[in-house]
């Protein structure tokens, strides 16, 4: 009983304690540590974030105003794939294509769990039917043939589904002669449950865009956090213009992966878009807030 009476006695502590740091903008953000983590209670779940680039704690609504950039450090935050068209196409103008393509289980794959219940509860937890998002829509008016992968549905790895919504996308941009925009957010590359049909799909979307440029096609590709693995490898790293938003991790192998093969240090910021930019992997750090502005500038200097 007594010892009942003390664990509820300093759980209320914490919870009066916490609600000053987490509604005190200016608060370090290491103001609990010598307490330990900082307790969850008394924040209201959903209404504020901690940002991963500087730990403090944002206003979401202000985080989302800045198209989820952090306000202090200038973090871009994850957003997802329905998010990110709507932040980068005109209100209302965009039209889905093949959204009823679904993942099917060729291997009978299991893992932690079966790859055929994984799929069901990505399904529902982030309301996409694969990692991919794609269609059409006007930028500024003009009209581009986009799509965006999403690294919160199996960390946007392309397996089947990904690989072929894309390469129609490549096909109807070739056939309608339109500009080209994939947004990249896959830290999984290539998907293993579906094994060797997730491979092939790096050959045939990159084969689909070796025919876009042979028609005289404008590919821009996106490279957001985390771009790594199988597409880092094909379809990403192949556009006319390649652009990256600040302190994104792209890549192919994980560092650590990497600095245990090769038994070397790596070099520091290796992987990041600042790093790619300067040895010239990619061509320009885009801010997501100029993202549309800047696609747009691009579709016009390249003739439409
Ligand atoms: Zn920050």
């Amino acid at each position: 009983m007594e010892r009942t009476r003390q664990a509820s006695t300093s759980a209320a502590d914490s919870a009066v304690q916490a609600l000053p740091q987490a509604v005190g903008p200016k608060q370090p953000a290491g103001g609990a540590s010598s307490r330990g983590p900082r307790p969850k209670r008394g924040v209201p779940e959903g209404l504020w974030l901690k940002c991963d680039g500087c730990g403090a704690t944002i206003y979401r609504k202000e985080a989302e105003e800045l198209l989820n950039v952090c306000p202090q450090c200038d973090f871009h935050w994850y957003v997802s794939a329905a998010k990110r068209i709507e932040q980068l196409l005109d209100a209302g103008t965009f039209d889905e294509w093949d959204g009823d393509l679904k993942p099917a289980d060729p291997l009978g794959f299991r893992d932690k769990k079966p790859y055929a219940e994984r799929i069901v509860a990505e399904q529902k937890r982030t309301g996409l039917k694969d990692a991919a998002l794609t269609g059409t829509g006007m930028i500024r008016a003009r009209r581009v043939a986009c799509g965006v992968t999403d690294s919160s549905f199996i960390m946007g790895s392309m397996g089947s589904v990904v690989g072929e919504r894309l390469t129609r996308l490549v096909e109807r941009a070739t056939a309608g002669k339109l500009p080209l925009i994939i947004i990249s957010a896959s830290g999984g590359g290539a998907r293993m449950h579906e094994g060797i049909l997730s491979l092939m799909q790096m050959a045939k979307v990159s084969a689909a865009l070796a025919r876009y440029s042979q028609a005289g096609g404008l590919f821009i590709s996106v490279l957001t956090n985390p771009t790594m693995g199988g597409v880092a490898a094909s379809f990403a790293s192949l556009g006319d213009l390649c652009f990256a938003e600040p302190r994104a991790l792209i890549g192919f192998a994980g560092p650590r992966t990497i600095k245990a093969t090769i038994r070397v240090e790596l070099p520091k910021g290796f992987q990041t878009s600042e790093f790619l930019l300067e040895h010239g992997f990619i061509d320009r750090i885009v801010p997501r807030k100029d993202l549309k502005s800047e696609i747009a500038r691009a579709i016009d200097y390249c003739g439409g």
